[in-house]
């Protein structure tokens, strides 16, 4: 693949990874089946060749001699041992004197009379040197020559293979040149994070205008690391970066670097490089780059060997960069806490830019760059859907309004209505609706018990999520929802709303065995969610009092209750500890969800019974339940009066 940078007036070739056809079986077979024709072909060729002088009667010599005297023989030639006689009956005779003894001679042994021998026309044909040649060799030099042909054509067939044994080496990075305008992004279509956009905007000047800073003096960051949720738009932006600067993008993903064969993850990078340095001034992005550059020396394996091995070479090729180098390398991760230490030296991925989720005005903007191009309804209000959205990373907004307009597509309707996405906002979280899913009537009852006991909890513990819909319509693998969306983004977590949320979990636990005085396998995701809730509280935020602020647990292993022996953190007593105290928390929790469902009984019931009614529960249908039963809503924070 060739790309040409007109603005250069320079060329660069770029070697992409060739997909070599390796033929399939059945070709396979048809060119094996073509060697063997063609090799009977030669064979009744050469056959014919050797046979055509053998049609002749083959007699001994001691025949001829017989038939020399009985005067039936016209003539004879003698072509080195092969004698063929013309009788003059026209029948021609072959037979072979011995070697070395002139065939007058052999004749006079076997009784020729000299007179007889004399009458004899015997013509001496000096063996012709081609055919002679040709006839004696042919047998051997075939079976050589079919042999050499079938190696050669056999290795023709590997070498697809083969060339791709020889082509692993080579990145599969994937180019943006930069002139391609179908494929070009820009900081337009990334909304938001504008901390991040500034950041980068240095990095677009230096890549725009390499000598203005090189002129000063000012060294220029190697690596810039984008570190944020997955689909918070790290991708996005990297590219937005290389089209702002109108640069060559190369973009490669971590897993790519590593696979089966050993060595391959550091040749790969190699060649990535060259290619950039190339291509110069470039981009090069490696995306999910926690994929290679994990903790080294961590485990064992062979894998880890050559996630090691690509590491170094990343490593040792940013450190080989010249200043004037014109290259940058950005990386993407959604785990910055795994990485290596050493990507993060100075020198190395020095800039670091944090994307955070997009909050409510962020959002908006986001839902206004994805409503391009799609025809809207009058009632559409974004900022509605933006407010009903929080947590949503910019890829699922981006689902979210795809959603809406398949929703109206399926309809038959031309625009996109607010009803629309307002489902599609459910649809992005919970999965989609499993309407064929019919629950007998007394799982029906289950379910909105354990549902209404769900929401009857969050909605008297102070600090848990209001509710925002209610159903018995599975979806997914839950057979029922209860949908709380907090009352504004919230990046810190408290110790009250962890008790809270953990309480709420319970709430279905409690509803079952309180209403029907036994236990279904419905709550088993909820007890998992809210002991693995209990368990970081005690074991990363210090929340619990009798262990204190220690954290014993790196964010990355999770194991709940218990801990295996292995890679273990904490003595045997601590981690009896952390049990003790993680199920003091689910005691307490569960204790507080009896309590609230004990008292607003009737109001459980309430919900119960509307769910099986109705199956679904919108937030202000529920909340004058609530009322009706004494129980106070939560307040609707200002940013829904704007609506
Ligand atoms: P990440 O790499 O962080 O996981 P991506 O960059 O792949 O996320 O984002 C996925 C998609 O989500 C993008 O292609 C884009 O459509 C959308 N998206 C994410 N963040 C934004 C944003 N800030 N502005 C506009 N679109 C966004
Ligand atoms: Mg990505
Ligand atoms: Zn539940």
């Amino acid at each position: 693949m060739a790309t040409q940078n007109p603005k250069n007036k320079k060329q660069f070739k770029v070697v992409m990874k060739k997909d070599w056809k390796s033929p399939g079986s059945s070709s396979m077979w048809k060119n094996f089946l073509s060697v063997v024709l063609i090799f009977l072909i030669i064979s009744t060729i050469y056959s014919a060749l050797t046979e055509g002088s053998q049609e002749a009667l083959q007699i001994p010599i001691s025949e001829l001699a017989r038939d020399v005297n009985q005067e039936l023989v016209l003539k004879v030639v003698v072509e080195g041992d092969e004698v063929k006689a013309e009788y003059k009956s026209g029948e021609i005779k072959d037979t072979k004197k011995e070697e070395g003894i002139a065939l007058t001679e052999t004749l006079v042994r076997y009784g020729v009379t000299p007179e007889k021998l004399l009458g004899l026309n015997i013509e001496i044909v000096k063996e012709s040197g081609f055919m002679f040649w040709l006839l004696n060799l042919l047998p051997i030099i075939l079976p050589i020559l079919f042999i050499v042909f079938f190696i050669w054509y056999l290795s023709r067939q590997v070498k697809g293979a083969g060339m791709q044994a020889f082509t692993f080496g080579q990145s599969k990075a994937r180019l943006i040149p930069p002139n391609d305008k179908k494929q070009k992004v820009t900081f337009k279509d990334v909304a938001g994070v504008k901390e991040a956009k500034q950041e980068l905007t240095e990095i677009v000047d230096f890549l725009r205008n390499p000598k203005k800073f090189l002129d000063i003096g000012a060294q220029i960051p190697k690596g810039v690391l984008l570190m944020g949720a997955p689909g918070t738009g790290k991708t996005l932006l990297a590219r937005a970066v290389a089209g702002e600067a109108n640069v060559a993008f190369f973009s490669i993903s971590g897993s790519e670097f590593v696979e089966m064969f050993v060595g391959v993850g550091a040749s790969r990078v190699r060649d990535l490089f060259q290619l950039a340095k190339r291509a110069a001034p470039a981009i090069i992005f490696v995306d999910e780059i926690d994929a290679v550059g994990r903790v080294r020396g961590v485990g064992a394996g062979g894998g880890n060997d050559e996630r090691e091995q690509t590491l170094n070479q990343i490593l040792v090729e940013m450190d080989g960069f010249e200043p004037n180098e014109k290259v940058i390398v950005m990386a993407a991760t959604n785990r910055p806490d795994v990485l290596d230490p050493a990507l993060l030296r100075p020198g190395r991925f020095d800039r670091r830019v944090v994307i955070d989720l997009p909050d409510r005005a962020e959002r908006e903007e986001i839902l206004h760059i994805h409503s391009r191009q799609k025809p809207f309804g009058e009632d559409v209000k974004l900022n509605v859907i933006a407010e009903r959205t929080p947590g949503f990373s910019g890829a699922d907004l981006y689902s979210l309004m795809n959603e809406g307009a398949i929703l109206a597509a399926r309809e038959d309707r031309t625009k996109i209505s607010q009803f629309d996405l307002i489902r599609s906002i459910e649809k992005v979280i919970l999965g989609p609706e499993r309407k064929s899913h019919i629950l007998s009537l007394k799982e029906k009852e289950i379910t909105a018990y354990h549902e209404a006991g769900h929401a009857l909890v969050s909605s008297v513990l102070d600090y848990a999520d209001p509710v925002h819909k209610i159903s018995i319509i599975s979806r997914g693998r839950a057979a029922g929802y209860t949908l709380n969306l907090p009352i504004e983004d919230r990046k810190l977590q408290s110790k009250k709303e962890f008790l809270d949320d953990i309480a709420m979990a319970l709430g279905g636990y409690v509803a079952e065995r309180t209403v029907f005085g036994d236990l279904t396998t419905g709550p088993s995701n909820d007890l998992q969610v809210s002991t693995g809730l209990a368990r970081d509280m005690v074991t990363k935020y210090g929340m619990s009092e009798k262990i204190g602020p220690i954290a014993l647990e790196e964010p990355t292993g999770r194991v709940l209750f218990g801990k295996g022996l292995e890679d273990r953190e904490y003595s045997e007593k601590v981690g009896a500890e952390i049990d003790g105290e993680v199920s003091k928390i689910m005691k307490e929790a569960l204790e507080r969800a009896e309590k609230v469902i004990g008292e607003y009984r009737k109001a459980l019931d309430a919900i119960a019974k509307r769910l099986i009614e109705v199956e679904t529960i919108e937030r202000d249908e529920f909340e004058l339940i609530l009322i009706a039963h004494g129980i106070t809503p939560k307040k609707k924070k200002d940013i829904e009066h704007q609506v």
